[in-house]
């Protein structure tokens, strides 16, 4: 099977192919040509209920020139996190790592947090193949995936698995060249176009009439003046997609990959056991996910193994 060749590994049930979308690409939805025969992850399974709510968290150095110059305030829209937070919603967080960069502290914390799991969005938002809404051709692809899997690493403590190119434009020598890297690329098949959409009611109406069981829902995290709406759509997003049945989960949960919540679940425990003795109530969740996924201390940075020895320890003291 091509997919399986092209991202070598087991697939789930309903992953998508380009070539099978008989769909022309407008300028609404262009991605990349169909033509190609580029596979990537477009959805989960269809069987279940679950969905994957993600945000990309854009930047490229000329927005990240307005932000320095004082033409706009901010590109992180923090309510959409706090939306999120309110709601218990599991997101998967693309991010730029020019964005990561500029917002480290944010970038830390969001990785920190076990209801979110963190994804590349490749270095300074360039694209890997034009024409892709104006933005200019990056020049080293391996280069920009790398640059950001770096930043996003050094900023974070985090190392990205999955990886979505800006304005979803790659070819299938993009794909194979993420493969390599280590990244799964990511694209989705519920594109909100909260991108430069005065209407919080339409982004929402769209997403709630085109979400379907396995759906990935594109959406982005820099907020106004580029994607001004998205965390009031998300306010009316949430509870109807709930009304009609879904369940929310991070791209890893939904596509069977790196349980990254579970993962960094695991690892707020021991950041806790460290700071102060936390109840042994509080830890059987994590813990019970480190023992589902024991690979996650594998892939934690030096020191874990000594929280680890530690960790009964602390966990055994009555009444602390
Ligand atoms: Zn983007």
């Amino acid at each position: 099977m091509a997919l399986a060749m092209t991202l070598g590994m087991a697939l789930p049930a309903a992953v998508s192919t380009r070539a099978a979308q008989a769909a022309a690409p407008t300028s609404a939805t262009v991605d990349h040509p169909p033509v190609d025969r580029v596979t990537s992850f477009d959805n989960g399974p269809r069987s279940g209920r679950l969905v994957a709510l993600t945000f990309d968290a854009d930047m490229t150095p000329g927005m990240l020139a307005l932000l320095r110059r004082g033409a706009v305030q901010s590109w992180y829209n923090r309510e959409v996190i706090d939306v999120l937070r309110a709601e218990r919603v599991p997101a998967t967080l693309f991010l730029t790592g020019l964005w990561a960069s500029t917002y480290p502290d944010d970038a830390r914390a969001l990785a920190a947090d076990p209801l979110f799991e963190i994804g590349s969005h490749t270095f300074d938002h360039a694209a890997f193949r034009t024409p892709c809404y104006g933005l200019a051709a990056a020049s080293d692809h391996g280069w920009e995936l790398d640059e950001a899997q770096r930043v996003i690493q050094a900023v974070t403590g985090t190392s990205p698995t999955l990886v979505r190119f800006p304005g979803d434009c790659y070819g299938q020598d993009d794909v194979y060249l993420a493969r390599q890297k280590g990244l799964k690329v990511i694209s989705g098949d519920v594109r909100a176009g909260d991108a430069f959409n005065p209407s919080a009611t339409a982004v929402a109406n769209r997403v709630i009439s085109q979400t379907m069981p396995g759906s990935i829902v594109v959406m982005h995290l820099h907020g106004a003046p580029y994607a001004p709406k998205t965390a009031t759509a998300l306010r009316q997003i949430i509870p109807a997609l709930r009304q009609q049945g879904f369940e929310f989960a991070t791209v890893g949960r939904l596509l069977g990959l790196l349980p990254a919540v579970d993962q960094a679940a695991a690892v707020q425990v021991f950041r806790e056991a460290e700071s102060s003795l936390i109840p042994f109530s509080s830890a059987i969740g994590p813990l019970a996910a480190l023992k589902r996924h024991p690979g996650a201390l594998v892939r934690s940075r030096p020191g874990f193994w000594l929280r680890l020895l530690r960790l009964p320890y602390v966990l055994w003291i009555p009444g602390t």
